[in-house]
């Protein structure tokens, strides 16, 4: 069987854009559902991948295939490739199996040459259509091809335009563009030292082996990298019979999305521009219209586009992005595809379409990413500072959130800026795709032109980014560097700040608040609460924290990291002569002034928490964390220990470590000082009595251990701390439950798991040890390095992000494994920042967990991530 490389529209369908790209085949699928779809082909995206392995040539098969399909299109166009009189045209554009908007590159109206556009006037008797189409070919095609740069030919009509003193491109005359088609070929000559290609077929080949290089181009390698997109083929081209927006007044082009992209809301949502072609309207090159004025200048294609929108929708059971042209009054369809949405209208939407019957509980989740989770927390402009601040402009709000920051005009001051730590506003005439660095590293994005659909709003709302764009009110000059506004000029450097929800402007810096979560938000997560199988609870050491945990919807505290209390300002003193008293009577001075103020703590927390489970883990604090440094420091805690300078140093000396790490904390402290574990069990206790007593709060305290490396040293300090439960229990006259954990977080105890399950009432992994101590990466100091390993592929993943599940992984499942094999309903959970990542809370799910702790800012995504890895792994058995 031979192979077959090239597909007519006719052929495909939505399912196989792994093979004809997405545009590919979602051309294919209308053309099957009948709509007015201009005919064409795709060349797959294995003839991509073919093109490669043939160093970059069109072999004899494809030709053969591109030529069969051509006669095709002629046949059903009724017009020939390369016809002088009348010609059939052709649009070529790239399309790989995920959308990347912007990143490949697209040429219109090829076929026309020296002759041809002559044909083409004289048949169309529009001389100005014409020499537009032409002008506009030789433009893209110089552009994609062969890589001259676009300002070459834009000053060119700039220049026209200036002479015959007209604002617009349309208002350029049949004149004007001969004579800009003129001068464009003498720049492609001059670039090239070649005349610009007359013969079609050449034209075509050129144009295809150059969407193909493409594939490879650093911009279209920057995007997948960053989108995490790999093991693709490559691009397919679609060849498809040109349709004409710039026909004249009853012709345009434009943009809709079945909903408002912004905010969800059920309504058609776009732009359109009359006599303009392709991507004027994205290009931001003119202002373009709202959709709705279509229905005043041509109701009934208003009310066609509609109608196939409804249409589209409902068949691909999601918001669809559309683009079409009108030519001579009649419609056609250039593409369709999901639309880009903030994380509000993805919301939004998926809530809408489950509740209109369209999509199941499950898929509505599906569709939410946890990263749009992170975008919704995003925060806004204080409402106090905004009234107060200096709004300059207002442009359209393409995508929300408040920025602040400094002006840079070019993507590389942005990176350069971001090395430095500088936050900055990416201020540009309008982007393109060379932008994308800059545009990521920004905070937010401000352009003077362009539209909703331009290329800045397009991707600054996929990135969740804050983005003012069409800002006619400001006018930016990239080379002199400044922004002109009304009552004066700013400078690159100077703040300004972005409000993407409304679409103002404002100098200086503006304060922020947290934002806050709607309606709909409140009910994807009760949903997510149904569905998930893994807990989420959160990691807090204050009751603030516990109220914002509960807030997102923590199901209880998995970590309470003790040794951040005693970071407070009027209990340091005790705490350091807690570590540096050589005496036990001085240390248990010491430890008498922090048991009310722990307990005082712990009492706080429980009342936030209710009968939610809160974990409390006893000391683990690397001890230079706590020594005093400055010299009045030492002079001071000297006086009130009553030593003389010379002792305390002394002490301090004898107590520094080389490598605190892993030097004396988490257990071991409590293995040598008993004493400051009883003191912090006895609050623990205490605390939890008097909520039950006073409160009628039957708390149950989980006590957990850190840094267990052998089960002899779980059983040691559990004989201390039960020895203190029992005295606390004596005082009170009152029992309570409690339960006694341990970390895992030492390689050394996921060896032994089996043992150390015999004496623990549960597990919590601190995946942030077991990593740095399975790769024997330094949490404190790797950070110099890991980008180093990333770059170069020896890590895919920052290991401190995302589980690392090959290897320390492995030591998570054989914990789990060993722990339950001793006790088979043995509650697991993690509580490492692991937890609150998407893709390891997948693997835990795996692994068959019961909860996940993480940050309480983390608990939203946690929640969406841990539902939709329960659908993806509705058993959550050991595997
Ligand atoms: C851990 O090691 O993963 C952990 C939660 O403990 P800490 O980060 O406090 O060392
Ligand atoms: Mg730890």
């Amino acid at each position: 069987m031979t192979e077959k490389y090239v597909y007519s529209f006719n052929e495909g369908n939505k399912e196989l854009k792994d093979l004809l790209g997405s545009k590919g085949a979602n051309l294919a699928e209308m053309t099957k559902m009948l709509l007015p779809v201009p005919p064409g082909f795709t060349l797959t995206t294995e003839s991509c991948k073919r093109f490669f392995y043939e160093k970059q040539s069109i072999w004899n098969g494809l030709d053969k295939e591109i030529d069969a399909h051509l006669k095709q299109l002629e046949q059903l166009t009724g017009k020939k490739f390369s016809d002088m009189e009348n010609p059939l045209l052709l649009s070529i554009r790239s399309g790989a199996s995920h959308s990347m908007p912007g990143m490949m590159d697209t040429i219109l109206n090829l076929g026309l040459n020296d002759q041809s556009v002559v044909g083409l006037s004289n048949a169309t008797s529009n001389e100005r259509f014409a020499y537009d189409s032409y002008r506009r070919f030789i433009q893209m095609f110089s552009d994609v091809v062969m890589e001259i740069p676009k300002v070459r030919f834009e000053s060119i009509i700039e220049k026209v335009k200036k002479i015959k003193e007209i604002e617009l491109d349309k208002d350029l005359d049949g004149d004007d563009l001969k004579s800009i088609v003129k001068k464009y070929k003498e720049i492609y000559l001059q670039e090239t030292k070649n005349e610009f290609p007359q013969d079609p077929m050449e034209q075509l080949r050129l144009a295809i082996k150059a969407v193909f290089a493409s594939w490879n181009n650093p911009r279209a390698i920057f995007y997948r990298e960053m989108h995490n997109i790999s093991k693709l083929n490559g691009t397919a081209v679609n060849i498809q019979s040109m349709v004409f927006g710039n026909k004249g007044e009853s012709s345009g082009t434009g943009v809709v999305f079945t909903r408002d992209p912004g905010t969800g809301d059920k309504k058609l949502f776009g732009e359109f521009l009359l006599n303009a072609q392709g991507e004027d309207v994205v290009a931001g090159i003119r202002t373009p219209n709202d959709i709705v004025e279509l229905n005043i200048l041509m109701p009934e294609i208003y009310h066609q586009i509609k109608e196939i929108a409804r249409n589209l929708e409902k068949h691909y059971k999601d918001m669809q992005d559309i683009e079409f042209t009108i030519e001579d009054g009649t419609l056609f369809l250039l593409q369709t595809r999901n639309g880009k949405r903030t994380a509000h209208s993805a919301i939004a939407i998926a809530v809408d379409l489950h509740k209109d019957g369209v999509i199941t509980k499950e898929e509505a989740l599906m569709r939410i990413k946890p990263q749009q989770i992170e975008q919704l927390l995003h925060s806004n402009f204080d409402e106090n500072a905004i009234i107060k601040a200096t709004s300059i402009a207002k442009g359209l709000a393409a995508s929300p959130g408040a920025a602040s920051g400094r002006i840079c005009f070019t993507a590389e001051s942005v990176e350069e800026a971001y090395k430095k730590g500088i936050k900055t506003i990416l201020v540009r005439q309008e982007t393109s795709p060379e932008d994308i660095s800059g545009m990521v590293k920004a905070e937010g994005i401000l352009t003077a032109r362009g539209g909703m659909t331009s290329h800045a709003a397009v991707v600054a709302r996929g990135m969740g980014k804050c983005c003012v764009a069409g800002c006619s009110q400001v006018k930016i000059h990239e080379e002199e560097k400044t922004v002109k506004y009304k009552d004066g000029v700013l400078h690159e450097g100077d703040f300004i700040s972005l409000d993407g929800t409304t679409g103002i402007v404002y100098l200086d810096e503006i304060e922020k608040t947290k934002p806050t979560l709607g309606e709909t938000f409140r009910e994807l997560m009760d949903w997510i609460d149904e569905i998930k199988t893994i807990s989420v609870r959160a990691n807090a050491d204050t009751p603030e924290d516990a109220k914002q945990a509960l807030e997102f919807g923590a199901e209880g505290i998995g970590l309470i990291r003790t040794e951040h209390m005693f970071f407070k300002e009027n209990r340091v003193s005790s705490v350091r002569r807690m570590i540096l008293s050589s005496t036990a009577e001085e240390r248990a001075k010491a430890l008498n002034e922090l048991l009310p103020m722990q307990k005082n703590d712990f009492y706080q927390i429980y009342d936030v928490m209710g009968e939610l489970p809160v974990t409390i883990r006893l000391l683990d604090p690397p001890l230079h964390e706590f020594m005093p440094v400055k010299e009045e420091e030492i002079r001071e805690l000297a006086k009130t220990m009553s030593l003389s300078l010379e002792e305390l140093n002394g002490r301090i000396t004898e107590l520094h470590e080389v490598n605190p790490m892993l030097g004396h904390r988490g257990v071991r402290l409590g293995i040598t000082y008993p004493e400051i574990s009883r003191m912090q069990v006895r609050a623990i206790m205490e605390a939890a009595i008097e909520q039950q007593v006073n409160k009628n709060n039957e708390v149950e305290p989980e006590i957990m251990i850190p840094l267990i490396s052998d089960v002899k040293e779980l059983i040691y300090i559990k004989a201390e701390i039960e020895d203190e439960i029992k005295k606390v229990f004596t005082e009170k006259r009152k029992t309570i439950s409690y339960h006694i954990g341990t970390m895992i977080e030492v390689p050394r105890a996921t060896l032994t798991a089996d043992k150390i399950a015999e004496e623990a009432d549960f597990f919590s992994f601190g995946t942030n040890d077991l990593t740095q101590m399975g790769f024997g990466f330094s949490r404190d100091d790797s950070g110099s390095f890991i980008s180093d390993y990333m770059e170069k592929n020896i890590l895919e993943q920052g290991p401190f992000d995302t589980i690392d599940q090959e290897g320390i992984g492995q030591l998570v499942k054989l914990a789990v494994e060993k722990g339950r094999q001793i006790k088979p309903n043995f509650k697991i959970g993690v509580c490492g920042e692991h937890g609150g990542d998407p893709a390891s809370i997948e693997f835990f799910q795996k692994l068959g967990l019961t909860y996940v702790s993480c940050s309480p800012f983390r608990v939203p995504i946690a929640r969406l991530a841990a539902a939709q890895a329960a659908i993806r792994y509705p058993s959550s058995k050991i595997k």
